[in-house]
């Protein structure tokens, strides 16, 4: 890592703030073109989002991106990076390093080691300054330069600035709203932020249920998720809740936690075939035990439950309406990804430069793009570094 030393007195090319994914492709991509680098990063350790992407194996990608995998106020503004620098050439990035990849579902790529992504990352950045403890805490523009000044005071000067700060998730690991105050600095707006792939706080059904994971279908307007969801002490996660809370989802969604059949027509069937067994017997055949005795208490056969009542119990297991006063996102410390950011319509999404302020550039998380749980955020990050016109 670089030390302050002359540094101070150094016209750097391009100043990235943020040592993280987006941060540092775009260093190795600035240093390729033989350009002048240098990196400042407020945390000990580079890339500390990596570190733990993917449970420690780094979910780098996924082939599925394309602009409807993402969320935001203009979800196209991503197609244009994304045609630039695919998921394929993101696959090829890895093995070119000699990582080994494995696709964990269709079209999902993890690398054996997230490490291993950081080096090559690190190694491709090498000719960067890079500065680690290195907190920015304000920007001013001359005619000519950007100065950058730190937590201890210690000024940089670059040509040209890029914003890499990514969202405010997972505070553990180091975040600051500093990007956000830049672009504000420069005239533009933010699209108000919230937490986006966490789990959500409900009250309507049990914490006894802790613990318990089903594959659920959930509706938010026309969409449909197919998922794993679990159920919490405080409510509600797992990958199909993830990957509501990363829609729109501020009006409610409803789940459904018997997909693929009609409850009512096969608890009919039942009725009729397995009259003599209990309700809760035969629910039971379908969901976990405890989840059963949770929607029903009816101790009857079936045989003596009316159509009605089954109708009923069909609807409280498979059209669970969560209004929006029933929930609230569990927050941004547990949130893999900020929703909002800095607002698409004033940057380019040729170059990610500002259009309010020439030499300025936003690059990944930072920006009013989210991408769905599955490899989408990273690829974000990598292409909308790629994009940056160096
Ligand atoms: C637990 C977890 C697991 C995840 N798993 C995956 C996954 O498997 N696949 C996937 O696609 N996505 C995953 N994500 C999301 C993904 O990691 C992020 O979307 C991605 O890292 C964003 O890249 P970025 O470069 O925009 O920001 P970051 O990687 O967050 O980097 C921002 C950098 O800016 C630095 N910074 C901020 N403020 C300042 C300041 N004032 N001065 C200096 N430096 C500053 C921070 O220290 C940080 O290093 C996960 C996220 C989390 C939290």
């Amino acid at each position: 890592m670089a030390t302050y030393e002359n540094m101070t007195n150094t016209k750097f090319d391009f100043i990235i703030i943020g040592a993280g994914a987006s941060g540092l492709f775009t260093a190795a991509h600035a240093t390729r073109a033989h350009k002048s680098v240098c990196v400042l990063d407020m945390g000990e350790n580079p890339a500390r989002r990596v570190a733990v992407s993917g449970g420690g194996k780094c979910n780098f990608t996924n082939m599925h991106a394309d602009a409807s995998h993402y969320f935001g106020q203009n979800p196209n503004f991503t197609r244009s990076a994304l045609a630039r620098f695919t998921p394929a050439d993101m696959v090829n990035w890895v093995k070119s390093h000699k990582i080994t990849v494995y696709e964990k579902t269709p079209g999902q790529f993890f690398a054996d080691d997230a490490k291993h992504i950081i080096n090559a990352l690190l190694s491709d950045a090498y000719d960067a300054k890079i500065f680690q403890n290195t907190t920015v805490t304000a920007v001013e523009k001359t005619n000519e330069s950007f100065i950058i000044t730190t937590k201890d005071n210690q000024k940089f000067t670059s040509q040209k600035l890029i914003v890499a700060t990514g969202g405010i998730s997972y505070a553990d690991l180091g975040i600051s709203d500093i990007g956000y105050k830049i672009a504000k600095q420069f005239g533009h707006k933010i699209i108000p932020i919230r937490p986006g792939l966490c789990g959500i706080k409900t009250k309507i059904f049990d914490a006894t249920l802790s613990g318990i994971s089903i594959p659920a279908h959930i509706t938010i307007g026309r969409e449909k998720i197919f998922d794993d969801m679990l159920f919490t002490h405080f409510g509600l996660g797992g990958p199909a809740i993830y990957r509501a809370t990363v829609r729109d989802c501020a009006n409610g969604f409803t789940i459904n936690l018997i997909p693929n059949i009609d409850a009512y027509d096969w608890l009919r069937w039942q009725k009729n075939k397995n009259g003599r067994k209990q309700l809760k017997t035969i629910l039971a055949t379908k969901l976990p035990n405890k989840l059963s005795e949770f929607l029903t208490k009816d101790t009857r056969n079936i045989a003596d439950i009316r159509d009605s009542e089954l109708r009923q119990l069909a609807t409280r297991i498979q059209n669970i309406k969560l209004n929006a006063d029933d929930f609230s996102l569990f927050g941004f410390a547990g949130a893999e990804v900020t929703r909002g950011g800095v607002d698409t319509s004033q940057i380019s999404s040729k170059t990610m430069e500002s259009k309010l302020c020439p030499g300025l550039y936003f690059i990944g998380e930072c920006i009013d793009i989210a991408g769905d749980l599955g490899g989408y955020n990273l690829q974000w990050a990598w292409c909308s570094a790629n994009a940056v016109d160096i």
